[in-house]
């Protein structure tokens, strides 16, 4: 029972891993959570540090009496209390303790867009200098129309002739991999074949960061004028962490971007 996450029920030990992994919906790109360092609690007593002080998680209980079980451990009133006041006022340094790693798979241009929130991000990529295993591209079910406000990139309309653009783009990837494959078997090294490779192309990275680096990400990324291909993945993110941290993710994350849709 105390590896199941309940919204406001934690598990007592910090460290404690609950596997996950969500694919995105081109069932390719994938979030897969890897380790969880801290919990609510940890910034709590990051920031009870002050006065010299410790809180621990209250038991929550079934039953009653000598009957009562332990179903799992919450955040008492007063943490939960602190941890609203910190994010309210910027008391940041206390978010940046817990530590979370993913391994994603994303398409290289929305990379692009990820790796620019760099302060607190460590990431390690595949590197295609080194390996030559047929690359997979990442091609839209649907083509949408550019927005009339330039910065919101596009509009929610499909393009007239989406289908057919899809089948077009589909072969314009297959070419590009023959063309790599065929640099590969002229001789040519991986780190000057990829040359080639279109951007929609997907590698894998593994990425380590506090939460707050990634309420940061997440709320700049869930963004509506954000591009829909990046806040499917900041959606994702975004729902493992409020499992994982679900009074600290709450008060950090714009409320409307929480237990958003994104397709
Ligand atoms: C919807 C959207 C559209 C965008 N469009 C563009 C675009 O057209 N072109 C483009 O180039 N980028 C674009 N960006 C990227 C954007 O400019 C930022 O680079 C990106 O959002 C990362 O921001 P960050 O605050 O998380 O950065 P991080 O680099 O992770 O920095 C985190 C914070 O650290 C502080 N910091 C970082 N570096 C410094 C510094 N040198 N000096 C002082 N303080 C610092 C800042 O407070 C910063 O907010 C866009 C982002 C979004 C969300």
């Amino acid at each position: 029972m105390l590896n199941k996450i309940v919204p406001g029920l934690q598990p007592k030990k910090l460290n404690k891993f609950i596997p996950d992994k969500k694919m995105l919906d081109d069932n390719v790109g994938f979030v897969e959570i890897l380790e969880v360092f801290g919990s609510d609690l940890t910034i709590a007593n990051a920031a009870r540090v002050s006065f010299n002080k410790e809180s621990e998680f209250e038991p929550v209980k079934i039953g009653y009496g000598d009957g009562a079980k332990i179903i799992g451990y919450k955040l008492s009133t007063r943490d939960e209390k602190l941890i609203q006041y910190l994010a309210e006022n910027d008391h940041v340094t206390p978010f940046f303790h817990p530590q979370i790693r993913f391994r994603i798979k994303m398409p290289i241009f929305v990379i692009r867009e990820w790796y620019r929130h760099t302060i607190g991000f460590a990431r390690n990529e595949v590197s295609r200098r080194y390996v030559t295993y047929e690359p997979e591209f990442f091609v839209p079910r649907e083509l949408r129309k550019k927005d009339e406000n330039v910065k919101q990139g596009s509009s929610s309309e499909v393009v007239d002739n989406s289908d057919e653009q899809i089948k077009l783009m589909n072969d314009y990837c297959k070419k590009a991999l023959e063309y790599y494959n065929s640099l590969l078997e002229d001789g040519v090294c991986p780190e000057q074949a990829r040359m080639i490779l279109p951007q929609s192309m997907y590698t894998e990275f593994i990425e380590t960061a506090s939460l707050a680096g990634y309420a940061r990400l997440v709320n700049l990324r869930l963004d509506s004028s954000a591009q829909l291909e990046i806040r499917k993945y900041a959606n994702i993110v975004s729902c493992m962490l409020t499992k994982f941290f679900p009074v600290s993710w709450r008060t950090l994350i714009k409320s409307d971007y929480l237990e958003r849709k994104v397709s």
